[in-house]
């Protein structure tokens, strides 16, 4: 005998088995969302599933990369816990305020409890019209939304915080941009949306009330253990300013350009978010640009520190009425927060430099070492990765670098400092030096294969690499190489 669920009203299953489900945003204010379904697509198909990320959010993979699942994550059908909703947020992009941006081509669906506790937003990017759209269509392309996949699953094996890519799915029906292309949507798993924007949209509306929910619901979400602080709100910003000031370190340390740090695109979690005209430099120059929008360098690679302590700035100007009432008292105090951003920064940066040289203690002269190496690194064009990945090598004495001598021989004396063996600084560099990264070029002829050929292998391929950058395997060194002059890609889109 069986039991049919929809005759036994004690039993609820949810859609798709696995995992446990909530929708805390959605319990926010009426005025933080406009509630929507996605607009169902033509015929949804799964192109890439993450069955790892799967695993790790306690979904059953094998029923998520079903049809059933694709259904899901394509919007066409809508599992019993979730309550679709397009965010409201506003914006600084290339430093001048949109008041009303929000969710135009996305919807949250709620969020997942991992088994460890963990909440993370479900968000379906593509999912077409929102009241938020403006011109746009609501849609997204394959090709960016692979991109997308791939290089955010390439800084979470970097071990760079970053929102994940659960799936891509194809919906079959065409988009036009400058050409007509395949449409998609990405499934996004996020610790949560909330941005430097989402704060601005309110503030800019005179809502203190709706400032101070969302600041509450920030603290709650992300910062708990500073709930009971005295000043929980210059906590917040405090917290904030720690996490975006590593956060934007570790992006140096691996060459990442986010090509977009409008206040939009910058979380209160710390988590790197939206994956446009982001690229990966090959050769160091601070002043390395690849977004076809960004004419002046706002977001150039040598910039980011300055525009991340910019956006900050904003989200400190939300808070201000939530310190105190009196501007006089309040003002004064954030800055006092806002100007330790630079010092943080610098601390972090030093710190993980300061690995990718195989050095542990500290000593004063090590910044000069590091600017240095960077200075010459720029002088003779050098590969940004391949350079401190061979660096590795020369400190256990395997090879040398040309044209390096005589700073060689500074670092050399300097990790004769150290406490640790030669070979014992080289596995450290190891670890924090990867040997690989998705390179523009690669990223290309991966995506040109699977978008205009469907053929997915060599997609494949470079996920495998990429998910493990700091352990290359012999066969797959090819992946390591810079592009060939006539392989450089010169520009990168939004992919809007
Ligand atoms: P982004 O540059 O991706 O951060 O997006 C900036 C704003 O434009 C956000 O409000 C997006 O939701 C919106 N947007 C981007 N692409 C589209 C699209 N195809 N249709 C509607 N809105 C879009
Ligand atoms: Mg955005």
């Amino acid at each position: 005998m069986s039991l049919t669920p929809a005759t036994n009203p004690t039993i609820r299953r949810p859609a798709v088995a696995g995992g446990q489900f909530d929708t805390s945003y959605a319990r926010l204010p009426e005025r933080f969302y406009a509630r929507l379904a996605p607009t169902p697509v033509r015929s949804p198909r799964l192109v890439k599933f993450n069955s790892a990320l799967a695993h790790e959010l306690g979904l059953e993979a094998r029923q998520w990369a079903s049809e059933k699942g694709a259904a899901i994550l394509s919007g066409n059908s809508m599992p019993e816990w979730a309550q679709p909703l397009a965010m409201d947020y506003a914006g600084h992009q290339f430093g001048h305020f949109s008041p009303q941006l929000g969710d135009g081509r996305a919807i949250l669906l709620g969020e997942i409890i991992a088994g460890n506790g963990t909440r993370y937003d479900l968000h379906l990017k593509g999912a077409g019209r929102t009241p938020f759209s403006r011109r746009g269509d609501g849609r997204a392309t394959l090709g960016p939304m692979l991109r997308e996949y791939i290089i955010s699953e390439a800084m979470h094996a970097l071990g760079i915080p970053t929102t994940r890519s659960l799936a891509v799915v194809a919906t079959g029906e065409p988009v036009l941009r400058e050409t007509v292309l395949p449409g998609a949507l990405v499934a996004r798993v996020a610790a949560s949306h909330l941005r430097v924007g989402t704060f601005e949209y309110f503030a800019a509306k005179g809502d203190v009330e709706a400032v101070r929910i969302l600041a509450d619901y920030a603290i709650d979400r992300h910062y708990p253990e500073i709930k009971a602080n005295p000043t929980p709100y210059l906590s917040l910003l405090a917290a904030v300013c720690e996490a975006q000031a590593s956060l934007v370190a570790r992006w140096m340390q691996v060459g990442f350009i986010h090509g977009v740090m409008n206040t939009d695109n910058m979380t209160i979690s710390g988590e790197t978010i939206d994956y446009g005209p982001c690229a990966f430099m090959d050769e160091y120059s601070p002043a390395t640009v690849f977004s076809s929008i960004d004419h002046q360098g706002r977001y150039a690679f040598g910039n980011q520190p300055h525009i991340a302590h910019w956006n900050l700035v904003c989200l400190a100007n939300t808070l201000l009425p939530l310190v105190d009432t009196n501007h006089e008292k309040s003002i004064p105090l954030a800055e006092e927060v806002i100007n330790q951003f630079p010092g943080h920064f610098a601390r972090h940066w030093r710190a993980g430099m300061r690995r990718k040289l195989g050095l542990v203690s500290e000593q004063p002269e090590d910044v000069r070492l590091i600017e240095d190496l960077l200075t010459l690194m720029q002088e003779h064009a050098a590969d940004y990765t391949n350079t401190f990945r061979q660096l590795c090598a020369v400190a256990e004495g395997e090879a040398t670098l040309p044209g390096y001598e005589a700073w060689g021989a500074r670092w050399q004396t300097r990790l004769g400092q150290e406490s640790h063996s030669r070979s014992a600084a080289a596995a450290l560099m190891r670890t924090h030096n990867p040997a690989v990264i998705p390179r523009n070029h690669q990223v290309e002829a991966a995506l040109n294969a699977a978008v205009r050929q469907e053929n997915f292998a060599p997609l494949e391929t470079l996920l495998v690499v990429l998910s493990t950058p700091f352990d290359l395997k012999p066969e797959y060194a090819q992946y390591s190489a810079p592009p060939a002059p006539e392989e450089r890609v010169q520009q990168t889109f939004c992919g809007t």
